[in-house]
């Protein structure tokens, strides 16, 4: 008899197709394919039919060869992410500009007093002034006004523009200034006012005025004035060019914005925390008031949107009431986001402060008898509901050569982390965790500031290079690769993506240490976090260290550096953890569909 495992996750629909005679089980061949709709809606058939498909295909066999398919009876969790600025970075008088207009002219540093250009003619030698040249003045005249001054010995340290006229006026110059250029709102510049205009070289980026102590030492000063400017500093930290301008009153604030409340209900308490107090405080929130019953967020806020939009999506799923639906876990991570500078003059962007949010719902059950119908009605294979997706993940898991029980699994999924331990007699228990590679999507995209997702995917699977020459990369570890063949000249001098044999060059304005320092970072904050959450729940006693064999599978097992990062910290526990290769030959996939398969064969 033929029968197929199919497992409908979040993401991904899984297939195992295998061959029984009485006990005997022979494995043909495995099916993937994305899962269409939401698991656990009518939907998920054609994401079923592809799969199978592709199983029989490979085994030389057709659909209606296939007697029998058993589905598991799903675990209804459903998650969804949401982002929260917290910080924002307000300048009440125009103390600031820090852009990166694309070229800035001259190079270097410079101190002095703002000026009209206009009033050039009036200074005396030896004074030391910026100038600020308006739109209406055209780039040679501007030169030839400061080229004069210059003779006459006044110290012209530096100009802002208002026009894109930097490099122009830069070339007609007796002596070398910064300049910086594309200030839109020029009028807003304060006149009379010491500056510091600081422009780097090219692919370089300013080191003075992005460090607090560096403004301190341009302008004399004390400790309290400092604290203040580091709002300052931050917002110009990766520019090419800025200018600092000391006004008297001038100040910049950095505000916490009300982001909402969370409230969380525990068994027998309820605890409220404010988003702004950071992931820290929610997240110990959350575990000290674990299990949790339910939580909510204040309305109009994102939160309250998040948790809102969950509750209706498996409402709409279940055929449940919203009101009835109950958050079961919630992940927080710190993160940062690009946000423009408000009071800014030249449209300055700050990285301000974010809590990332996913958060999870479980129902009392998912309707997979309609699922089972619908499948049978539309792909004539009679359906079986097996049974629990975590029991079976870990049998599926248990092909993975050289383990054996009691061993623990990390299914690390799209949406969620799930855990399981199986003890020496079988008893398996399971948990189901908020937070696991799309919300790794969401904090690469913020961070980075990239929204194309397929672009965000790709950064997550695959290491970044610097081609340095039409034949060499250099590689993140920092060793060089070397080509018999010109590299493609469009990825010259790039950062790219090393994505199966070619380079796929990724937007200029990214470094590669900045892709890969957010892109671990990101990893991390999910999943070593989820993998000890989740472990310590089903560990006896609460204790990792209790758990002998960690075995990882799910699609983001298949990371080529999110196993190690978790093995790693497991070593610390004295926990050996690694990928799982089902039935030795399917690497960390197809672990629910395998175990769908033998569960058969155990059962008889
Ligand atoms: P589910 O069980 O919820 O359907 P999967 O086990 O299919 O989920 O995992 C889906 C996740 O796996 C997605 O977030 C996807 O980005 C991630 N993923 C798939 N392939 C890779 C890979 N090669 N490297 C890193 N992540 C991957
Ligand atoms: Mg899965």
């Amino acid at each position: 008899m033929i029968i197929a495992g199919v497992d409908i996750g979040n993401n991904t629909t899984e297939v195992a197709l295998a061959k029984l005679d009485g006990d005997e089980v022979r494995f043909l061949a495995s099916g993937i394919s994305s899962t269409t709709g939401i698991k656990g809606t009518p939907q998920n058939v054609e994401g079923v039919r592809h799969a199978l498909e592709d199983a029989v295909r490979k085994a030389n066999l057709i659909l209606k060869d296939v007697e029998l398919l058993r589905i598991n009876e799903a675990t209804p969790v459903i998650s969804d992410i949401a982002m929260e600025a917290i910080t924002e970075t307000i300048i009440t008088e125009s103390t600031m500009i820090g852009h990166n207009p694309a070229t800035p002219g001259g190079v270097g540093m410079g101190v002095g007093v703002t000026i009209p250009i206009f009033e050039l003619e009036k200074c005396s030698p030896g004074e030391e002034v910026i100038v600020v040249i308006p739109k209406n003045v055209d780039y040679e005249d501007a030169a030839k006004m400061i080229n004069r001054a210059l003779s006459k010995g006044v110290e012209v340290r530096g100009a802002i523009v208002q026009k894109d006229d930097g490099v122009l006026i830069a070339n007609r110059l007796e002596r070398k200034i910064p300049i910086v250029d594309e200030v839109k709102q020029i009028e807003k510049v304060p006149l009379g006012m010491l500056a510091c205009i600081e422009v780097a070289e090219p692919g370089y980026t300013i080191k003075t005025l992005s460090n607090p102590y560096g403004i301190a030492s341009v302008f004399n000063l004390t400790s309290e004035e400092t604290k203040n400017i580091v709002p300052v500093a931050r917002a110009l930290i990766g520019n090419r060019s800025a200018v600092v301008i000391k006004t008297p009153k001038g100040e910049v604030q950095e505000r916490k914005i009300p982001a909402g409340t969370l409230i969380i209900k525990g068994e027998n308490r309820t605890l409220t925390v404010d988003i702004e107090e950071g992931a820290e405080a929610i997240m110990s929130a959350v575990e000290g008031m674990w299990p949790l019953v339910d939580a909510e967020g204040t309305p109009g806020t994102n939160v309250g949107g998040l948790i809102a939009r969950i509750k209706e999506t498996m409402a709409d799923v279940t055929g449940q009431e919203s009101s009835n639906i109950r958050i079961q876990d919630i992940l927080a991570v710190d993160t940062l986001v690009q946000q423009k500078v408000r009071g800014g003059i030249a449209e300055e962007f700050s990285s301000e402060d974010a809590v990332a949010l996913a958060a999870m719902v479980k129902s009392s059950k998912l309707p997979m008898e309609k699922v089972a119908q619908k499948i049978e009605q539309e792909i004539g294979i009679p359906v079986e509901i097996a049974g629990i997706e975590a029991n079976m993940a870990v049998l599926g898991a248990l092909t993975t050569p050289g383990t054996e029980l009691p061993v623990a699994i990390l299914d690390l999924g799209g949406g969620s982390t799930d855990a399981a331990l199986m003890t020496k007699n079988g008893e398996v228990r399971s948990v189901h965790l908020a937070g696991a590679g799309e919300m790794v999507n969401m904090l690469i995209g913020t961070e980075l500031g990239i929204e194309d997702k397929y672009l965000v995917e790709d950064i997550k699977k695959y290491p970044v290079c610097k081609v340095e020459s039409l034949f060499s990369i250099r590689l993140e570890d920092g060793t060089v690769r070397f080509f018999e063949e010109p590299l493609d000249p469009k990825t010259f001098a790039r950062v790219c993506l090393l994505k199966e044999g070619e380079l796929l060059p990724l937007p200029p304005q990214l470094s590669m240490e900045k892709v890969v320092a957010v892109r671990r970072n990101a990893k991390r904050k999910v999943f070593v976090t989820n993998a000890l959450r989740a472990l310590s729940k089903v560990a006896p006693a609460g204790n990792i260290r209790l758990i002998d064999f960690v075995v990882m599978v799910g699609g983001s097992a298949l990371d080529f550096e999110v196993p190690e990062m978790i093995s790693d910290t497991l070593a610390g526990y004295g926990v050996v953890a690694g990928r799982g290769n089902i039935r030795g030959t399917e690497g960390p996939r197809n672990a629910v569909a395998t175990g769908l398969v033998l569960s058969r064969c155990k059962r008889k």
